[in-house]
């Protein structure tokens, strides 16, 4: 009964006191002769940005605009393109506002099935002829060989895209696919993040991630190497020991060391010739030394776990050392092995993205709503199933609340 009313109220207003002519744009019309003609200061043209002013100068001629007069307010809206409009709204005396806002349209879903008969891109191509829905299918399979797709294997997608007055005016967006493969099924979901899951969140993609397993103590702008690791026991012609078994990064006393990889420190005081030094056991039997500190970082000791990249302390000179530097060892079950292999090395990871928590839960609701559509698409050809009204909606409800 309430309902009813509010709509009698509604139509009411708009039978009385409502007033809407569509106009064309004039040949030889600009945005400000626009203005000058209704009446509209032409300020509020200088005051927009340089982008929308811009903008403003793509009116078509012949575009039809509408002017509506609703009590003492009068709104013009001139379409520039498919999406945005101008909107001009002067009320009474006040000034006059010009903002540029979305046109609203209506979404349309639709569907395909299609048994394969060459390969599966021909024929979507065939039945769509759109490359956007060609391409899309391809990411929303990735990690999936869909030349694999034989005659007669199946598939189902839903789209959606975009009208207005009857025309399309968005490409269309692929939101599920079915495939089969061997008669193996093979579900694709659009996620919120616009990429394509299956039905348990596992992404159709996998990720080279790059990533450096062990890092350089010292960054290379902070310092300079001093010292390379050597083996060499007994140079002949010097005639003394020349093994270094490290790396020597000469820095200023005070810079910051940095843990080379996620480890547990197992050494933290002197250590002979090496001065006060800390050593950090990482996996795979790998240990690190860091010698001639100035100091430790305050809060570590024995058995703290310290990540890649945290300060465990600082550049010094203390134990048998000629000046302010950093010698760096590695350890491998023991045996000293050179740093420089070791550091800065990039390591490759394939990575498949999972969804989880409450991009899951949404991603499932999805799978539930589509899993009917396609139950739904049972013969061969295409259908339009949904159709919804989308920023005019929006702008209704904000209206009534
Ligand atoms: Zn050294």
């Amino acid at each position: 009964m309430r309902r009813f009313f509010l709509i009698s109220i509604t139509l009411l207003a708009l039978s009385t006191k409502l007033f809407s002519k569509t106009y064309h744009w004039r040949k030889g019309t600009t945005f400000l002769s626009f203005l000058r003609n209704n009446g509209i200061s032409q300020k509020l043209y200088y005051e927009l940005d340089s982008q929308d002013k811009e903008l403003l100068e793509e009116i078509r001629v012949g575009q039809s605009y509408t002017v509506t007069k609703k009590k003492k307010t009068k709104t013009i809206l001139i379409p520039i393109t498919d999406e945005i409009q101008v909107k001009i709204v002067k009320k009474y005396k006040n000034r006059a506002k010009i903002s540029l806002e979305p046109i609203p349209y209506k979404v349309v879903r639709n569907s395909i099935y299609i048994k394969v008969k060459k390969s599966i891109y021909s024929d979507l191509y065939k039945k769509t002829h759109s490359m956007t829905l060609v391409r899309s299918l391809k990411r929303a399979y990735r990690s999936l060989d869909l030349h694999k797709m034989k005659r007669g294997d199946i598939l189902k997608l839903i789209y959606e895209q975009h009208i207005r007055k009857g025309k399309t005016i968005s490409s269309p967006k692929l939101l599920a696919s079915l495939v089969t493969i061997k008669g193996k099924k093979y579900y694709s979901y659009l996620a919120d993040d616009g990429r394509y899951y299956d039905s348990l969140g596992k992404e159709y993609r996998t990720i080279k991630k790059t990533f450096i397993p062990y890092l350089r103590p010292i960054s290379i702008n902070r310092c300079r190497i001093s010292s390379c690791f050597t083996r060499r026991r007994f140079h002949p012609i010097l005639h003394r020991y020349r093994a270094h078994l490290g790396v020597d990064y000469a820095a200023r006393r005070g810079t910051p060391i940095r843990a080379t990889a996620n480890g547990r420190i197992i050494k933290r005081g002197r250590k002979g010739g090496y001065g006060n030094c800390i050593i950090i056991q990482h996996k795979h039997g790998l240990k690190s030394l860091y010698a001639h500190m100035s100091r430790y970082r305050r809060g570590l000791r024995v058995g703290s776990r310290v990540k890649q990249g945290t300060v465990i302390g600082y550049v010094g000179t203390t134990g048998r050392s000629t000046g302010p530097h950093l010698h760096f060892g590695m350890y491998k079950y023991r045996r000293a092995v050179n740093p420089a292999r070791y550091v800065r090395v990039k390591k490759h990871q394939e990575i498949t993205n999972i969804l989880k928590g409450k991009e899951y839960r949404k991603l499932r609701k999805k799978v539930v709503f589509f899993r009917k559509k396609f139950a739904q698409i049972k013969k061969v050809g295409n259908y339009s199933f949904f159709v919804r009204n989308e920023t005019s909606l929006i702008r209704n409800k904000k209206k009534r609340g």
